[in-house]
């Protein structure tokens, strides 16, 4: 494979880049932007390494690439067919390495897009800009939550963001990511007083209080979910009472459920409802929430319109989408206002041994992504 893409995308695996170390990988990008003028700076907070990176000019419209340069680790590298950091590429086309599909593949793509968009058109409207962290499979606390504090506090204007994460399901382009649930966790401990089973009436068995609010909660319907969005869930993860002892009620419960929600509710919502529950049932009760990430949506719009244009241009395929998995940086950058979508290559081997990705798919996002910028911002 001779094309830019490809070489880039295998010089980037070759950076043993694990969480939060970015070895050479911003450099590398660095230096391929830098010689068509986009202003370059680097955030550099602990041993997380940022870049924020734009060309062209405020007036019109901005669309900022965003993405991460760090691994995971491989796990154990005698399970791997290849040696995971030198990047292979076998007979059927198909490249190996850690970081191949999350997500060094969709860095190079974006770089090489915006190489090929600049070239073409050195006086585009409008801004073509860069967010890339080496903190993002780890702590995700110095990386982009960061710097779109940053740029909040300078009143940067984005218009729309495409993260290039690994978005795609089954098949190359079948899935845009314009969203994802919020997760909130509550932890839980019911006071009781201890005491011997024989004398209950000396005790207060905080099992028994608790008994008809968890049937409450697991019977709540908390939203109905909307246009992109499931109905919120909640699940109980661990509950534990007890000393052990046959003969002796438990002077506490500890239980700690988590919700999934939609865009219908809030933390705040939700808290408020569970105290409401907990509080009708005569609780006596610790309650400490912690917040993972609030939703966000992008409603169907320019954004995703020429994304799921520009797929069924180059793929024939008529992607949908989709606010389900796990969180990601885009929760993060939703604070700044813009329209936020994930769009990239397939996600099936993502943190796995044999971690690989269709070179084709590579070549084939560099062209989206290049007709993405072609349709915001020459528009
Ligand atoms: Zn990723």
């Amino acid at each position: 494979m001779t094309e830019p893409v490809i070489a880039l995308t295998k010089t980037l695996i070759a950076e043993k880049s694990i969480s939060p170390d970015d070895k050479n990988c911003q450099q590398i990008i660095i230096e391929r932007l830098k010689p068509l003028g986009f202003v370059i700076e680097e955030v550099n907070i602990g041993n997380t390494k940022n870049l924020w990176a734009y060309h062209g000019e405020l007036a019109g419209k901005t669309l900022m690439f965003a993405g991460h340069t760090d691994v995971v680790p491989a796990g154990d590298e005698s399970k791997w067919n290849s040696p995971p950091f030198e990047p292979t590429i076998d007979k059927n086309g198909i490249l190996y390495g850690r970081g191949a599909a999350d997500m060094k593949s969709g860095v190079a793509a974006m770089v090489c897009a915006a190489e090929s968009f600049v070239k073409k058109y050195p006086d585009h409207a409008g801004r073509v800009a860069f967010l890339i962290t080496s903190d993002e499979e780890a702590d995700a606390s110095d990386g982009t939550v960061k710097v779109v504090d940053l740029l909040i506090k300078r009143q940067e204007h984005i218009d729309y963001c495409i993260v290039g994460e690994p978005s795609s399901d089954s098949v190359f382009g079948d899935q845009i990511k314009n969203g994802r649930r919020g997760s909130l966790t509550a932890n839980l401990v019911v006071h009781g007083i201890q005491g011997h089973v024989a004398y209950p009436h000396l005790a207060d068995n905080p099992v028994h209080r608790f008994a008809p609010a968890l049937n409450e909660l697991v019977a709540t319907v908390w939203d109905n979910g909307n246009q992109y969005f499931p109905q919120t869930t909640m699940q109980v993860a661990n509950i534990n009472g007890g000393t052990g002892a046959e003969n002796v009620v438990p002077g506490e419960l500890s239980v700690q459920f988590n919700f999934r929600y939609s865009s219908e509710l809030t933390d705040e919502m939700i808290k408020s409802k569970v105290d409401a529950i907990l509080q009708r049932h005569n609780l006596n009760y610790t309650l400490n929430w912690r917040l993972s990430g609030q939703p966000f949506l992008t409603p169907q719009g320019e954004l995703t319109d020429a994304t799921a244009s520009a797929i069924k241009a180059f793929t024939k395929i008529d992607t949908k989408l989709s606010t389900s998995g796990g969180t990601s940086d885009g929760r993060f950058i939703a604070k700044l206002g813009c329209q936020v979508i994930e769009f990239g290559v397939i996600n099936k081997t993502i943190h796995k041994v044999n971690e690989n990705v269709n070179c084709q798919d590579i070549i084939t996002l560099q062209a989206i992504y290049i007709d993405i910028l072609e349709k915001l911002l020459l528009a």
